[in-house]
């Protein structure tokens, strides 16, 4: 970022947003009276009140599309290179706002700040990206006409701009549905993209909760559906849609994970601590590709849960707006009590191995760790600061390996071992979108390392890839949705 250099100015640039700062994500004037203000609260604290949604009835979320059908018009037929040059105008606007984005990432999402500027970045990137990949000529084709973003809270900026940027450069109109937890982030984007020359009949914020995401995916009109968020959603969007959509319009769905890491005996156990925090923890665990199923050998069994136990102590849990904190709070009142009642039920089975303690004030759940054995005792994604641990002995890899596939859900998975050819062996028998060696398994880099699900985790083409595009035009196959079988 350009005019901010060191994370204490970023931090003091943010801090002019603290409360009572307050955010407003407007309903499009064209779409007349209706909306209503939801007020959003700051996980940390919940009784700040953040900003204003205004929040449109069904009416008015399919009055949209009616809006995009007209605004695509002009939008589709005006040439790539101009499109791209907005996207790319709104990418160098986001960056002039950044501290903005990262004030609202600690107060809207309970992000920390590396994760806010990091979140800020991978949107960045997207619209960049995207704007380049429009420009290759494998990429002809019509655009399919209105398509419907839906996103979820977890990145409430790179997930949602990624969506919008590929679907808008590609000379589809937009309507964005963010997720009812964190409508701000979207709000400012579209805000900005206006103003960056995407006109506003081509791009179009419905806010709300599921209810409009249903009345969006339901309407026969649209071109197709991009949607990231968990693999429940994504089922019903699929019968929402196979109910009236246009037998062409197109869905992707990016879904939830069942994630798991093998640390074998040669590990590197230090570095294999580390990284399994960092999948685990970070971001309190509200990453689609954080690691939920941690598979040791038992040889090293012991000593790696002591190092183990010992660095989730060393984690600070509180105020995400602190340098020092490295676990904020989940997003609200009712992820918090889904993930504190699923923990009580394992701790009163006698499964709890190590747990530290959460604040008070705000939606905190503190880390823990519950050993259990078996594909049985990891059936649905837990989206928290929870990991669960098993061991397994040298000749019950490959079982493992079968266990975890036969979850079906192929998001990510991490090996941390010194044999190659072990890597060799276990990168070609995991069937996973992401596979991370002796690293942490968080993460994807726009453009050089896309991030994308198998089976119940996803569609592909993987976001921030190479043939992304091609979805958002009639060159390729409209439906590839396999997770109606989950
Ligand atoms: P969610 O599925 O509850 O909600 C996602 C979005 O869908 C929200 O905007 C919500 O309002 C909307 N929605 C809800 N019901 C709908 C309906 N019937 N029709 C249309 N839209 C509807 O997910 P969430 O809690 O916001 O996000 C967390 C989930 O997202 C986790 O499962 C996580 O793994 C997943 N995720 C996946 C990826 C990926 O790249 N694979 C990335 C981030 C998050």
């Amino acid at each position: 970022f350009t005019d901010v250099v060191t994370v204490r100015q970023i931090h003091e640039e943010s801090r002019k947003f603290a409360a009572p700062f307050q955010w407003r994500a407007k309903a499009s004037k064209q779409l007349g009276d209706g909306a209503k203000d939801q007020p959003i609260f700051n996980p940390t604290n919940p009784s700040e009140i953040v900003g204003f949604a205004e929040n449109v009835t069904a009416d008015q979320a399919r009055a949209a599309i009616g809006v995009a059908m007209e605004g695509q018009k002009a939008w589709g037929a005006m040439d790539v290179v101009d499109r791209a040059g907005i996207l790319k105008r709104a990418a160098t606007m986001f960056e002039e706002r950044a501290t903005e984005f990262f004030a609202l990432a600690t107060r809207e999402a309970g992000k920390s700040l590396a994760d806010g500027i990091a979140e800020v970045r991978e949107a960045v990137d997207f619209l960049r990206y995207y704007a380049n990949e429009a420009l290759k000529a494998e990429h002809n084709g019509d655009p399919r006409g209105v398509i419907v973003c839906i996103s979820p809270w977890n990145f409430p900026l790179a997930i949602f701009s990624g969506q919008v940027a590929a679907a808008l450069v590609t000379g589809n109109a937009v309507v964005a549905k963010p997720a009812e937890q964190s409508p701000l982030m979207g709000g400012l984007a579209v805000s900005i993209l206006h103003e960056a020359g995407v006109p506003k009949d081509a791009l179009l914020l419905a806010a709300g909760a599921g209810d409009i995401g249903a009345a969006l995916t339901g309407d026969p009109r649209i071109g197709g559906v991009c949607f990231t968020g968990s693999t429940e959603v994504a089922k019903l969007i699929d019968m929402q849609m196979a109910k009236s959509a246009a037998s062409d319009a197109m869905l992707i769905a990016e879904t939830g994970g069942l994630n798991a890491m093998i640390v074998d005996s040669t590990a590197l156990a230090e570095q294999a601590v580390r990284d399994i925090v960092a999948s685990a923890f970070q971001s309190a665990g509200q990453r689609c590709s954080a690691l939920r199923m941690l598979y040791v050998q038992q040889d090293i069994a012991d000593d790696l849960l002591d190092m183990l136990k010992g660095a989730m102590d060393a984690l600070a849990l509180g105020d995400p707006w602190d340098d020092a904190t490295d676990v904020g709070p989940v997003i609200d009142q009712d992820a918090q009590a889904e993930i504190l009642a699923y923990c009580a039920d394992l701790e009163q089975q006698g499964r709890l191995l190590h747990k530290l303690n959460a604040p008070k004030k705000g939606y905190f759940v503190a880390p823990h760790l519950f050993k259990v054995s078996g594909i049985e005792d990891l059936s649905r994604e837990i989206f928290g600061p929870i990991l669960h641990v098993a061991t397994f002995k040298a000749r019950e890899i490959d079982q493992v390996i079968e266990n975890v596939n036969a979850r079906g859900f192929g998001l990510t998975f991490g090996l941390h071992t010194r044999v190659d050819d072990r890597i060799e062996k276990i990168g070609s028998q995991i069937k996973v979108g992401n596979f991370y060696v002796n690293r942490n398994q968080i993460g994807a880099i726009v453009g050089s390392q896309p991030f994308g699900g198998e089976g119940y985790s996803g569609t592909g083409p993987k976001a921030g890839g190479p043939n992304y595009l091609n979805r958002f035009r009639n060159v390729s196959k409209a439906r590839e949705l396999n997770v109606e079988t989950a």
